[in-house]
This record gives C-alpha cells, structure tokens and sequence, in this order.
C-alpha cells in the first residue's frame, strides 16, 4: 500500500496525487506539526481555520473510505519517520507543496512529488510565459491567462469588449454605506470549542466567532453567497473603505483558496456562469475574474520565479514595527487603528486597507520591510509565503525596487479621505502636513520622498509629486512635523 501525504493547505481531493488515489491501494497521511504551529505566532482564528479543516477533510477521506494516518508530531520529518514505522508503506507521494521549504524538506525525506494543478498556472507554465514576455506586466499575464484558459472569451475576444474594467472599478465608498449582505456565519460546534482550548498559548487575536467556515461544504456555502448576493456589486468600491462595514462587497474567498477548500478554476467558473446566465455586470465579472486568474496567479508564478523578494529591501528601511503593531499601545490615527481592531477581531481586513492602511503607513515610517511581512503572516487568516512575499515586499513595500510595481505605493492622508470615511472621525487633519493636528500620513509622505529622493525623483510616474516637492515652501516644518512623528510613534503616544 502507497501514502499519498497531504499539507494542511492541499485539502482538496481532486488535485495532485490524490485526484487519481484509490482507498484500496491508498492510505493517507495528514500531519500536525507542533513546531509549525508553535515555531511562529498565529492568529487563533487562522490556527483554528488550518487545524479545523485538516481534521474535517480526515473526516471526509476517511468516510469516502480511505484508512487515514492523523498524527499530532514533533514536526513533519517525526511524523513521516513514525508512519514508515508503523505503516510501512511501499511509497510515499506528495502533491508539489505550496511552500519552497517545505518542497525542500520533503524531497529531502524522501517523498515522491506529483505535479500539483492546485493553481491554474504551474510555475513551469509561468517560467515558460516570463522568458518569452517582454517584462513581467500583470496586464500582459492576465490577459495570456483568460485567452490560453478560454476564461470570459466570445469567439477569441475578451467578453464586453474590453479585457480590462478597473476603470469602472475605482469609485470612492457609498454615501449609504453599501447595501451588501453580511457574510454568512455558522455556529462554533462543541469539537471547534474543544479545539480552541487546544490552541498554542503564543497565539494571538480574539478566537473564532464562525466568519470562517472550515470545510469544503462551508466553503462551498460561502462561494454561493458571494456568488449569489455579493458578486454584482463587486467591483465598483472595491478601493473604499468604511468604518462601519469591515466586507463591503470582497469576496471573503482567500482563505478557502489558500487552504485548497476551493479551487480557483471553480470560483472562476461560477462567476462566470453568474455573467452569462444571471445579468452579473461585465465588471464585477470582470473584476473577480482579473483578482483569482489575474492577480492571485500572478503572485503565485512570482514566487517561486524570484526567491529572492524574500530578502529584499531596496528602500534600506530598518525602524522596528511600532508599539501599536504589536499591541502594545493604541494609536489616534483612526484609519489604522480601525485596521489594527480589525486584524484582531476577525484576522482579516480587505486589500485596500492592507495595501493603504498599513503597508503605507509600514513604507512612510520606514520598518524593516521582513518585519512587515512576518508581522502580517502572523495575524491574517489567508497567510502564506508564496502570497505574502509578492504582495508585502513587491507590491505594497517596493522592497524588490520596482520589479513589481513602477512606483512605490505611497499616499499621505488626502488618498485615504477620498477612499474612505475613517478622517470624519480622527483627531488630525488629513489636509495639513505641518503643526499638531495634521495627518502623520502627509507628514510622512513628503518626508517620504525628500528622504528617497535619490533613489526616486527620476521615475517618470513620480515626475509630479516631485516637481510638488520641490516647490513646498513650508519643507523643513513638513519634515520636522514627519521626525516629531516618528519620535511619538515610536515612543506609543500617537
Ligand atoms: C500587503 C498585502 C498583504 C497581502 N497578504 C495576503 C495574504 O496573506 N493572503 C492572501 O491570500 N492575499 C493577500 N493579499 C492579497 C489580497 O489583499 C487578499 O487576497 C484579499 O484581500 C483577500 O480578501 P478577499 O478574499 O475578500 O478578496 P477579494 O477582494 O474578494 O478578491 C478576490 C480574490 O482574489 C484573490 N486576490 C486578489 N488580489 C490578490 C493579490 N494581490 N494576491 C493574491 N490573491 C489576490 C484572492 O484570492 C481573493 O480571495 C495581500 C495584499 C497586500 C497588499
Ligand atoms: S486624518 Fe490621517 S491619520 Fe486620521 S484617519 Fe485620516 S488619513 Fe488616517
């Protein structure tokens, strides 16, 4: 009898090695590894998520009838070691795992590795696509995905019309706060209760309160209502945020992609048929489309294309998270402070807030751009390095120097104003960027670029702010404020 081992983020029966698994020459092995669960701090939702819906995806292997080997070990090498022991199997195979460490350790002990279709483009394909593209534009790869994948095409042609409608997709919050439905939630049965007593005590955030489903027919559940309630209001305020209304109309999808509880192939195709059949508009189809075939491949293709984003910190920034990051004390800027009592209350806030929010606020004060990443791995419930690398130090930090994104993504407070409602209701004024009440984001954003101005005044997409700095007369107080605010930051007291 053969093992097909299964990561706690492959929990999908129709991919990789288990896809063609049969239980009568198959068994199954699922390991619990107490240095990964205690190595690292998590979320006590995200432990709750990975360890809940390993355990329920045994249950339902093992109710199609596979005989299914559960171990709680040391690590993954002791629970390899005491399958062999006492299983003794012919062989055992693993889908390509997610991660570079963990492919690295399993081919070092041994384990057989079946390419994975977790994602829709294998990093060969991707590998294949970057040595014949001219840069590696998203735009370009988004558009070789939907063609090559025959996703929202009439006749070889993009559907609508038009491959991209992000223009549309740009307006700032609701004035009625959006009228989307809450996500669904399930109640805490008495095992998720068992469970969160069982969590390591260097976990973090509040526990479970049953946003997150843990299985495949809860993730599916929570497909259908996106599909069916939130989908064609996606797109329009994608960039908003709002205090009152922490979803707007996101999907909720990402941890349910990243666990394998869904697959992207299958979100697509829903939204798709929601297109065709049910009068979805073309850009929230759209929209959702470019996010899961688009962006999420993208990221996905890139990790694994450039390791070395892992390291990466060309803005040389080296400050520590601040006292309010690590909970430590609370800070008056409401827009982050909004998303800091977020990641605690549910381990999630949306992209733009964590784009916006808090990488902007991590890129103008300047921490150290590892220290982000591990930051965020630590608290959101859709973590994991083949997607935080891109995003956290290409995307959102330009720790990879442009590679990613032509300019960095910076803003001071008038960014923020526009896209939200969070300044109604902060102490400081997100149109001053001198004296005591104004915005620290427009302290730190002119700060920004007169500190990086060697590095960044010749990018043409930054031509304009420049030739503004260079004719701000009240620079030096604009700078002063920006080291005032640095100094109360890092001492806790703003
Ligand atoms: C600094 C930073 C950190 C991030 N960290 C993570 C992370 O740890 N895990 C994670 O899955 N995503 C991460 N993202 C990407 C994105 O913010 C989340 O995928 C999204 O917010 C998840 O919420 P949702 O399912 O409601 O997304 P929606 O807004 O509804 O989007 C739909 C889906 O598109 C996919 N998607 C959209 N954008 C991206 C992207 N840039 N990268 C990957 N997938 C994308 C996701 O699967 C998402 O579920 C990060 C982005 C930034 C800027
Ligand atoms: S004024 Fe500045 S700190 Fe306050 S919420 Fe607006 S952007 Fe954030």
């Amino acid at each position: 009898m053969r093992t097909v081992w299964v990561m706690g983020d492959q929990l999908n029966r129709s991919i990789g090695a288990l896809a063609e698994a049969d239980p009568s020459d198959t068994r199954v092995l699922l390991v619990e590894s107490k240095s990964m669960l205690t190595g690292r701090r998590y979320h006590r939702q995200r432990l709750h998520l990975v360890l809940s819906a390993m355990r329920r995806f045994a249950g339902d292997l093992e109710d199609a009838g596979f005989d299914v080997d559960y171990r709680q070990s040391r690590n993954f090498a002791a629970g390899l070691d005491a399958h062999r022991t006492s299983r003794k199997p012919s062989e055992v195979v693993a889908t390509e795992p997610n991660s570079r460490t963990v492919r690295a350790l399993l081919a070092r002990l041994g384990v057989t590795l079946v390419r994975s279709d977790q994602f829709l483009c294998h990093p060969h394909e991707f590998r294949e696509w970057a040595d014949d593209a001219r840069g590696l534009k998203l735009e370009n790869f988004y558009r070789w995905q939907r063609r090559r994948l025959g996703l929202l095409m009439d006749d070889n042609q993009p559907a609508g019309g038009r491959w991209n409608f992000d223009h549309d997709n740009r307006e700032p919050p609701p004035a009625d706060g959006g009228d989307w439905s809450n996500p669904v939630s399930s109640e805490l049965t008495a095992d998720d209760r068992a469970l969160v007593d069982e969590l390591p005590a260097t976990a973090i955030g509040n526990g479970p309160i049953g946003i997150w489903a843990t299985s495949r027919r809860g993730a599916l559940a929570r497909l259908r209502h996106f599909v069916d309630r939130v989908l064609p209001g996606f797109g329009p305020h994608e960039d908003a945020m709002l205090e009152g209304n922490w979803h707007l109309a996101h999907s909720l999808l990402s941890p349910y992609l990243n666990l394998g509880l869904l697959l992207p192939g299958e979100v697509c195709e829903a939204v798709e048929a929601a297109y065709r059949n049910r009068d979805v508009p073309i850009n929230s189809a759209e929209g959702m489309i470019r996010q899961v075939a688009g962006w999420r491949e993208y990221v996905w293709g890139i990790y694994w294309h450039w390791p070395e984003l892992e390291r990466a910190n060309a803005l040389d920034h080296r400050r520590k998270l601040p006292p309010f990051f690590t909970g430590d004390a609370r800070t008056e800027m409401r827009c982050l402070q909004t998303a800091l009592d977020g990641l605690d209350e549910r381990a999630y806030v949306h992209h733009i807030q964590r784009l916006m929010v808090l990488s902007n606020f991590a890129n103008l004060y300047g921490i150290r751009p590892a220290a982000v990443k591990t930051w965020m791995r630590e608290r959101y419930i859709d973590g994991a390095d083949w997607v935080m690398e891109p995003n956290v130090m290409g995307m959102a930090l330009w720790a990879d120097g442009g590679r990613m994104a032509t300019k960095p993504y910076v803003s001071g407070g008038a960014y923020i104003r526009k896209m939200s409602d969070y300044c109604k209701g902060c102490r400081f004024e997100p149109a001053k960027r001198t004296g005591d009440t104004a915005c620290p984001f427009s302290s730190l954003y002119w700060d920004f670029l007169a500190r990086h101005r060697d590095q960044l005044a010749d990018n043409h997409r930054l031509a304009r702010q420049y030739s503004t700095l260079g004719k701000l007369k009240d620079l030096d107080q604009t700078r002063a404020r920006a080291h005032s605010v640095v100094r109360q930051v890092r001492a806790g007291k703003l």
